[in-house]
């Protein structure tokens, strides 16, 4: 099976990482997105990026956690600027909404979210999006921001949302990512939005190095991890695990490269 996991953290160690780029690709993992969205996490995707350049494509941003007060957004979406002024990527990320963990910084998040926006629409370049109890708040922003390219938009990574979010989704051109979560025994919700992706939108992830999935929970997650969600995504859709891996690799490599 050839897989692409569009949604992997890194730290910032070049021993570890070697390792588990080296464990990825004997698992059949060709392709994955290493993800930012803080100094730390811009600086470990391009250390992934840097051991195994074919393989890696690479997402920075600044994610809901970094927003602040909107001169501190603004210095922030220029940082985000210069990175990808300096490094070829593939899509700005991740960013987004969470209303869940830190509520109080709504009005911060929003402003920093459509910075992003902006800066991709300029950049022409897809998004990796973070949304959680956060579904109005994050149309209303996708909304407001213009997207000049006929290109997809974008990807809702790790979707937690219900299958009525996951169409309003589709209907702005996103595609949506699933992770290990499906595979937990009480995430009912999650399969059902699952079942309704079309296959010509559904990407998959591991969101390594959190929720690692069944059989593996505990451990901390990897990108070798994902052939477990693959196996349990595709017999849920009811299609053979290789070519639902072949399905979601053709897609992600339609949208990110
Ligand atoms: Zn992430």
């Amino acid at each position: 099976m050839n897989i692409y996991d569009t949604h992997a953290h890194f730290a910032e160690d070049r021993e570890k990482t070697a390792a588990i780029l080296a464990r990825a690709r004997a698992a059949g993992v060709t392709r994955l997105m290493a993800v930012g969205g803080s100094p730390e996490l811009n600086r470990a995707a391009l250390l992934a990026r840097s051991l195994a350049p074919d393989a890696t494509r690479l997402a920075l941003g600044a994610d809901r956690d970094q927003a602040g007060d909107a001169p501190a957004n603004e210095a922030l979406a220029d940082a985000v600027r210069a990175l990808h002024a300096a490094h070829a990527c593939a899509a700005v990320g991740e960013i987004g909404l969470d209303f869940h963990y830190a509520p109080e910084t709504a009005r911060g998040q929003c402003d920093l979210f459509a910075r992003q926006l902006a800066l991709a629409d300029e950049l022409a370049l897809p998004v990796v999006i973070h949304t959680r109890e956060a579904d109005d708040a994050t149309l209303g922003v996708l909304d407001e921001i213009p997207w000049h390219a006929d290109a997809p938009r974008g990807v809702i990574h790790c979707f937690t949302g219900s299958p009525a979010f996951a169409r309003q989704l589709l209907d702005r051109n996103f595609y949506v990512s699933i992770s290990g979560i499906v595979t937990f025994r009480a995430a009912e919700n999650v399969r059902e939005s699952a079942r309704v992706v079309p296959d010509d939108r559904l990407l998959v992830e591991t969101d390594s190095p959190f929720l690692a999935p069944v059989p593996l929970r505990g451990n901390e997650n990897e990108p070798a991890f994902i052939v477990h969600t693959v196996k349990f995504l595709a017999a849920l859709r009811g299609v053979p695990a290789e070519e639902l891996a072949a399905r979601t690799f053709a897609n992600a490599l339609a949208l990110f490269g």
